[in-house]
């Protein structure tokens, strides 16, 4: 961290500041420019409290040189971390991993029936919310445990793997209980003792980016889950807030690069959430993989127009499969593949 003197600074004001760093436990280290000092944080931990050193009297901004998150950073961890799921998918090594459902399981009938059609079509993860974040109060709110229990049964006769998102503390101990991967949803992004409670779990955790969070905030959202002990978290970009009205979110692709090249955690896209309107959907899961994502999430509904959520941004199911046959050929063009189906 870098403390950056204003050209008035007095020689007491950056003594202070000296003084203020050497209290906190740090060498400091003034360095005179032509116009302005300079002082240098020697042996930062990236546990410094800015605020503090911002206020003092001469000070004009202090810069951070180093990254505020530690364990999901690439210098903490060079090579690439791989999830990897009982059934055999694995987030983050050469394979594209494909997680596809409904928004929210809404009966046990029209889970089943999803998820067989899903893993014919190469799916190897199934999605589908129990307690869902909706906006409004009055809209459908999930089926709870129940929902928990019809995944679990779609597991146990298909084979995919599971993932519902955690609300609460609470809920992340129960959702740990049936999935094999706990979501945390854009809403609850930064919701600390969420995270570190699925991170307690002990299960893979898929974190999604909030809808206004920098990658920043992303990253250091995740490192609340790492601190846990956990290091098993899959990145999610989602979308976020933009002034236009053509879409729910702008996915931002960019996001895939440039936190791969960060964070050694694998990241994923959700071009459901990401756009909001099926139309739009299959084209950018297929800019996703492009752009190097280790995995897609999909919304498939049977019968999205009955949908009790999300239904306009659900895929069909054949559109599903169109998507599943054209990531096969994007992927090989970039020498990657995508998850083999289960048998
Ligand atoms: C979801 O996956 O259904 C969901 C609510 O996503 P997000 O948290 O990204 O809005
Ligand atoms: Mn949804």
């Amino acid at each position: 961290m870098l403390v950056v003197m204003k050209n008035v600074a007095s020689a007491e004001e950056i003594e202070a500041v000296v003084g203020v760093i050497q209290e906190m436990g740090y060498d400091a280290r003034p360095i005179p420019g032509g116009q302005r000092t300079a002082v240098g944080i020697i042996g930062n931990d990236g546990g410094i409290d800015a605020g503090r050193l911002q206020g003092l009297e001469g000070v004009l901004e202090v810069i951070p040189v180093t990254h505020p998150y530690k364990q999901v950073s690439r210098e903490w961890q060079e090579e690439d971390t791989v999830v990897s799921l009982a059934n055999g998918t694995s987030f983050g090594g050469s394979d594209i991993a494909v997680i596809a459902g409904p928004c929210a399981v809404e009966s046990e009938p029209a889970i089943l029936d999803i998820a067989h059609q899903l893993k014919e079509m190469g799916a190897t993860v199934l999605r589908g919310g129990a307690f869902k974040p909706r906006t409004s109060p009055y809209s459908f709110q999930g089926l709870g445990l129940e929902g928990l229990k019809f995944l679990a049964k779609a597991r146990e006769q298909t084979g995919l793997a599971i993932v519902a998102e955690a609300l609460d503390p609470e809920g992340a101990d129960l959702v740990a209980e049936y999935a094999d991967i706990v979501q945390i949803g854009a809403r609850n992004m930064q919701n600390y003792p969420l995270l570190r409670r699925a991170g307690r779990t002990g299960k893979p955790v898929l974190l999604k980016r909030g809808m206004s969070a920098t990658i920043e905030e992303f990253l250091l959202a995740a490192e609340y889950v790492l601190a846990e002990g956990n290091p098993n978290v899959i990145l999610c970009e989602r979308g976020v807030r933009s002034f236009d009205t053509h879409t729910r979110n702008v996915l931002d692709l960019a996001a895939i690069p440039v936190v791969q090249s960060l964070s050694h955690l694998p990241m994923i896209a959700d071009p459901s959430h990401g756009t909001g309107i099926r139309s739009m959907v299959t084209a950018m899961g297929r800019a996703a993989v492009a752009a190097g994502a280790d995995g897609l999430i999909v919304e498939v509904h049977g019968d999205p127009p009955r949908a009790l959520s999300d239904g306009a941004q659900s895929l069909y199911p054949d559109q599903f499969a169109s998507l599943m046959v054209e990531i096969k050929v994007i992927a090989k063009a970039i020498a990657r593949d995508v998850t083999a189906p289960l048998s």
